[in-house]
């Protein structure tokens, strides 16, 4: 029997059949010759931390349909193949002198996964993947190709750019893009109280800007890239690899591992957690916004508004010293501006993004429920691919159009056939 996991190594699925599509019309004809009551899945690159792919039936894995990206610089559209990796993506509008306007700090995951759980960066000038969609063709239940837009079928837009996989599968996604962009990064540790008491001065009159809280410390390692039109100044590859790879993945996977040994060395620990100092560099954006992840991990983040930012992590910060918690893995925070997605974290208001890890291997119930008891009650919104403990009971309050998107579910596939546990608890109230 077939089987996938997810990137953590946390998701597994042994599913009947395991089968990839290499064209709409083969996704199509798999669709429609499935049995009643298949469940059909598509996976994405397995990035999401939930369990929100998994099918003990029949499971997709993603193909670019060899149709490449077609960009159309009249109307600032991309065309991207539903299964093509954002890497791919960039490469692609790159040679076109074309760019996303912003995004996640990862590119390994697919065009489609990441739209559909509302993946994101930061900038409070700026929405998440899916705010930036103009378009997308999805097969539905009965094996029909929709083409979707504000024009054509805008109910289904609407209400389907983050969509859990569960109105249909995706076949390509039309991205609004910008002309290629460089960013001036500057990365540099901070007073943690310095950071907090001008948070709203920083994430108003920045870019892009992003911290992580260094548990056990009074520090904040941050990121501020501002969009310039300087000429670039690259980091020499030795000192991206030293600063990337070394530092931020070897070098720190190696302090998750003697923690993970002896837990209480963390405190000690985190004050030597790998730090180069202030970095500063001039690229393009892509180059600035993905960093590579090697260090395996468990994660939850939730999306609160953005006022509530310093108090809830203030909480965070006293309940772990409370409860004599060891944390390795630093504690980050962004932003983003409000989008239009029926149920983006995102959706109607600007957001601040708190994201708690903890190493593999290490438990992790204790120390997320902890913090979700924090955030959660400031209309706290899960990120849909990262772990949490709500269900559709609690969330549906927290999105105006959750009615609207499960009867728009029922119309366009009454009989279940994209559902899976992790989607009905967290949809079905
Ligand atoms: C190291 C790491 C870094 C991350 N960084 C960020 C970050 O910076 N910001 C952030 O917000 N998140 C981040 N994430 C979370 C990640 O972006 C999301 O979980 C994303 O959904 C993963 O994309 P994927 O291609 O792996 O999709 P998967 O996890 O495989 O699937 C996600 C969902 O998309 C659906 N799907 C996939 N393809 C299709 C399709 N063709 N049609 C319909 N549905 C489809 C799946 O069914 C599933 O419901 C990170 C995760 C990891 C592991």
């Amino acid at each position: 029997m077939p089987r996938w996991r997810n990137w953590a190594g946390t998701v597994t699925a042994k599913p009947q059949q395991l089968l990839q599509p290499r064209s709409i019309a083969e996704l199509q004809g798999i669709v429609q010759n499935a049995s009643a009551g298949q469940c059909i899945r598509m996976a994405g690159s397995g990035h999401s931390f939930t369990a929100v792919v998994p099918s003990n039936d029949i499971l997709l894995l993603p193909h670019d349909f060899g149709d490449g990206v077609g960009i159309d610089t009249q109307r600032m559209i991309a065309r991207i193949p539903a299964g093509m990796v954002l890497h791919d993506v960039n490469e692609h509008l790159a040679a076109a002198n074309m760019a996303l306007a912003n995004m996640g700090d990862i590119t390994t995951q697919t065009m489609a996964g990441s739209i559909s759980t509302s993946t994101h960066g930061t900038g409070l000038g700026f929405t998440g993947l899916a705010g930036q969609v103009a378009g997308f063709g999805l097969v539905t239940a009965d094996g029909n190709h929709l083409d979707c837009t504000p024009h054509e079928n805008c109910e289904v837009f609407a209400l389907g750019r983050v969509a859990l996989g569960c109105l249909g599968i995706l076949t390509y996604v039309d991205m609004h893009i910008v002309p290629a962009f460089r960013l001036r990064a500057v990365e540099e540790p901070r007073r943690l109280s310095d950071v907090l008491d001008n948070f709203d001065d920083i994430t108003a009159t920045s870019d892009h800007f992003e911290f992580y809280w260094v548990p056990h410390t009074r520090w904040a390692l941050t990121k501020h890239n501002t969009r310039t039109s300087e000429a670039a100044q690259p980091r020499t590859p030795l000192s991206k690899w030293w600063g990337k790879s070394v530092m931020e993945n070897y070098a720190f996977g190696a302090v998750c591992v003697a923690g993970r040994a002896m837990p209480s060395m963390i405190p000690r620990l985190a004050t030597a957690l790998p730090s180069q100092g202030r970095q500063e560099f001039v690229e393009q954006s892509h180059q600035v916004f993905a960093t590579r992840r090697l260090v395996k991990f468990h994660e939850m983040e939730y999306s609160i508004p953005r006022e509530h930012l310093v108090s809830a992590l203030t909480q965070i910060i006293e309940a772990v010293n409370r409860e004599k918690l060891k944390i390795s893995f630093p504690v980050e925070v962004r932003v983003t501006g409000s989008d239009d997605v029926a149920l983006s974290t995102s959706y109607g208001r600007q957001s601040a993004y708190i994201a708690v890890h903890m190493f593999k291997g290490m438990a992790y119930e204790r120390y997320f429920r902890l913090v979700e008891s924090i955030v959660a009650p400031l209309d706290g919104r899960p990120h849909w691919g990262k772990i949490h403990f709500q269900g559709a009971k609690t969330l549906q309050s927290r999105y105006e159009h959750f009615g609207r998107f499960s009867a728009l579910r029922e119309r366009l596939d009454p009989e279940r056939r994209f559902a899976n546990e992790y989607v009905n608890r967290v949809l079905i109230a």
